[in-house]
């Protein structure tokens, strides 16, 4: 069995479990949080197995920056291009799910 085999967000991906999609295409999938954190909560992940951005950025940049620019689409839709982008890394940073995914807040004024 591989790494993926075991993971949430990789059977998300590929539809063996339920999920709110926002928005797909050949290399990324993204997808409404379902413990939102703020008014428009959605959790941006590459389609590949990567366990971190730190991963991602060193085999992938481009998937990296791609991730970045659907962000950016998401808020300019939802809040006139304001959003917090947040990757949480490592256990004790809060990371629960070791498949990178972008955070991305938006759709409201968000606390400082
Ligand atoms: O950064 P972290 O690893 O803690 O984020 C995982 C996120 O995945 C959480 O915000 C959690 O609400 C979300 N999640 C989800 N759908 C699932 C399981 C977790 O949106 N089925």
């Amino acid at each position: 069995m591989s790494e993926s085999d075991d993971c949430l967000f990789c059977k998300i991906i590929a539809g063996q479990i339920p999920s709110s999609k926002v928005y797909e295409d050949e290399t990324t999938y993204a997808f409404n949080d379902i413990n939102p954190k703020a008014k428009v909560h959605v959790l941006v992940v590459p389609k590949k197995h990567y366990a971190n951005v730190a991963e991602l950025a060193a085999d992938d940049p481009t998937e990296l920056a791609h991730i970045v620019s659907i962000a950016q689409n998401i808020a300019d839709k939802e809040f006139h291009g304001a959003y917090r982008l947040v990757f949480n890394t490592g256990l004790d940073a809060g990371q629960t799910v070791f498949h990178v995914h972008a955070h991305v807040m938006t759709g409201e004024k968000l606390d400082e």
